[in-house]
């Protein structure tokens, strides 16, 4: 994809976390891999997304060092870089401050996988990543941990990170975390949730991958 037009993409999806209420002020941040798999592009730090123009989207390494002059880029960079760095499938990643998922991190509790539709798009429970500071190389390692080859994840204490084929399908496990996250807390006061078996997980995210959709 033209450099400009996977910067223009993520700009766009920064309007519609906004628009769906997924981070407050210039938190948050929207990454995808250009077309060469050694390089990705970032929204930039501490600039809000209702007023970014794609020149402002920065284009870093898979070590997060930016390849050109111009906006620094987010300081979440190091978890994106670690994440494309061990997830060749990953191509874009969202990174929300949403409420209820980020109430699971703060009591750092995983969000066991209660609908069909997280075990489609997200291949099981989101597991919560040790707490490490914001910014922080051990933060990166500690979410990959967490990550696995699932696609989304809890940082204690901070938000949620979810990843895609592309910023449609990372955005879309954003919206989906965020979903199970409420809908576990309001049948927790109707009952116990149940979990998904692992069977009925495989089938579900297998059929998605396989036979969901048009052709
Ligand atoms: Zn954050």
């Amino acid at each position: 994809m033209l450099l400009l037009k996977v910067k223009q993409m993520v700009v766009e999806y920064g309007e519609k976390l906004v628009e769906k209420g997924l981070v407050v002020a210039t938190w948050g941040n929207i990454s995808a891999r250009n077309g060469e798999e050694e390089v990705f592009v970032i929204t930039p730090s501490g600039m809000e997304y209702t007023k970014l123009e794609p020149e402002d989207i920065v284009e870093v390494d898979l070590d997060g060092k930016p390849l050109a002059t111009g906006r620094k880029p987010s300081v979440e960079t190091p978890v994106h870089a670690a994440i494309y760095r061990a997830r060749p499938d990953v191509r874009a990643i969202v990174h929300t401050h949403s409420i209820n998922a980020s109430a699971c991190a703060a009591a750092r509790v995983e969000i066991p996988c209660i609908m069909e539709d997280m075990a489609a798009m997200v291949g099981g429970a989101v597991k919560v990543a040790k707490y490490a500071p914001s910014g922080s190389q051990e933060l990166a390692r500690n979410v990959v941990e967490a990550l696995g080859d699932r696609n989304a994840v809890l940082l204690a204490n901070h938000g949620v990170v979810a990843v895609g084929k592309n910023l449609e399908e990372a955005f879309k496990v954003s919206l989906v975390v965020e979903k199970s996250a409420e809908i576990f807390f309001k049948s927790k006061i109707l009952g116990n949730p149940v979990s998904l078996t692992e069977g009925e997980v495989e089938l579900i995210r297998n059929f998605y991958l396989n036979s969901y959709g048009q052709k």
